[in-house]
């Protein structure tokens, strides 16, 4: 692999065309386990970079503050229609610069500061902006959390349904970063008309299997559909909003001109392309394998006696507790790093070690998937982990390089959307 796919910009910044293209390496040697994390298509990574990026275009198609939106109109226009067919939703707004941005305008369009609004505790699998206290929205907004149970891990639709009733939050959010199970949309759509919140499903993580099928919807449910374009949806870094036509205008007004300027329109195109391949037989059967994959792998970590939150898994992710192994997740996600697999270490609910060294460790198969890994490897994948936490207790730098060859061997075999082949 070579910058020479960048001859201008090696000419131009050689130094800077090296790191790009030691980037590619990386990606394509690694084992990229990260659940939030993927591979774009070459057709993304093309729209994402082009001459749109030129262009200012403050307001909405037809609808702008600048002149000359000829094409930029028809790129978003396009990228909204796509959304929408894609999720079955009345409206789309495709502006948000990320999922934080996006659901600080949810908050923008529908509560007021010290407001209560409700969430899942960050250590429970949340997310910061779902009102946690280190966030914006947990010190401008009074956060209440909910959790899951300690002894199966599931949330408690019964507690969420008492917090809510009792501290009636403006705002309830459902989904997480960490959550390896199915969200009950309908169930949390009665606690918040009970309670009477707004009820926002933050959809990042598992937007591409809901579009590929492989995970419930939330539309009709919600009232809002807070998504990244990023993840498991597999397009360029980005986020939607989705609602009904009754709160299409708060959610338009608090993303422009409520918090943000000029949309990225280089960005736009690329979630267009990523839309459009999501709606695909082929993403259909990527969304189904993801989903297969991390059950196999699930499978086969437990039959090599890891701990897994919930016991298992229903999507895309795994979050394994090595609470009973002889290392902490740091430990272990550096160790694994070494080995060319590459994951996060992660707090686990009810977790007795610090966030930033905290028990777990977050997988997930989106990214493997994305390279056409299937349910025949996991067993594989489940031994490199296995052996390179073993190697980690032991302090046994040989071991995760044996990994580390075997890995780079068979990832030379499934060559990655998007990269050059090696
Ligand atoms: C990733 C994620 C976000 C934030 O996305 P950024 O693009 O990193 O700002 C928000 N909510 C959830 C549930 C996420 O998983």
């Amino acid at each position: 692999m070579s910058a020479s796919r960048r001859p201008a910009l090696l000419a131009t910044d050689p130094e800077l065309a090296s790191f790009v293209a030691a980037e590619e390496v990386l990606q394509a040697q690694t084992l990229r386990l990260i659940p939030s994390e993927n591979y774009v298509s070459a057709a993304v990574l093309e729209a994402s970079g082009t001459v749109l990026q030129n262009k200012y275009s403050e307001g909405y198609p037809g609808r702008r503050y600048y002149e000359g939106q000829q094409n930029i109109d028809r790129v978003e226009a396009l990228a909204i229609e796509r959304a929408k067919g894609l999720f079955g939703v009345d409206h789309a707004n495709v502006q948000p610069y990320s999922g934080s941005p996006a659901n600080l305008a949810v908050y923008l369009a529908f509560a007021k500061p010290g407001d209560t609004v409700m969430g899942m505790a960050l250590p429970m699998g949340g997310h910061l902006t779902h009102g946690w206290g280190v966030s914006a929205t947990g010190s401008w907004f009074r956060g209440v959390q909910y959790g899951v149970q300690q002894d199966t891990g599931l949330i408690d639709y019964d507690a969420v349904r008492d917090l809510a009733l009792a501290e009636r939050p403006k705002i309830l959010f459902c989904g997480g970063t960490a959550l390896p199970r199915t969200i009950d949309f309908a169930a949390f759509a009665s606690i918040a008309e009970e309670a009477g919140s707004v009820l926002v499903a933050d959809v990042a993580h598992i937007a591409g299997l809901i579009a590929g099928g492989a995970h419930p919807s939330p539309a009709g449910h919600v009232d809002v559909i807070s998504t990244t374009t990023h993840k498991t949806l597999r397009g360029p870094r980005g986020a939607m909003l989705m609602c009904r036509e009754e709160h299409a205008k708060a959610i338009d007004k608090a993303v422009f001109p409520g918090l943000q300027g000029g949309p990225h329109n280089q960005t736009t195109a690329g979630i267009a392309v990523a839309l459009h391949e999501a709606a695909q037989p082929s993403f259909t059967a990527y969304a189904h394998a993801v989903v297969a994959n991390a059950k196999a792998l699930a499978a086969q970590l437990l039959e090599r006696g890891f701990d897994l939150v919930s016991g298992g898994t229903d999507n895309h992710l795994i979050l394994i507790d090595l609470t009973g192994k002889a290392v902490p997740g740091k430990t272990a996600a550096k160790a694994l790093d070494r080995a060319g697999i590459v994951v996060n270490y992660n707090t686990v609910p009810f977790d007795t070690r610090k966030p930033f060294d905290p028990s777990g460790i977050r997988i997930g198969t989106p990214s493997l998937t994305s390279r056409g890994l299937g349910v025949d490897h996991m067993p594989q994948v489940a031994d490199w982990i296995s052996r390179a936490v073993d190697a980690a207790a032991k302090g046994d730098e040989r071991a995760l390089a044996a990994i580390r060859a075997e890995v780079t061997d068979l990832m030379s075999a499934h060559p990655a959307p998007g990269l050059p082949l090696s």
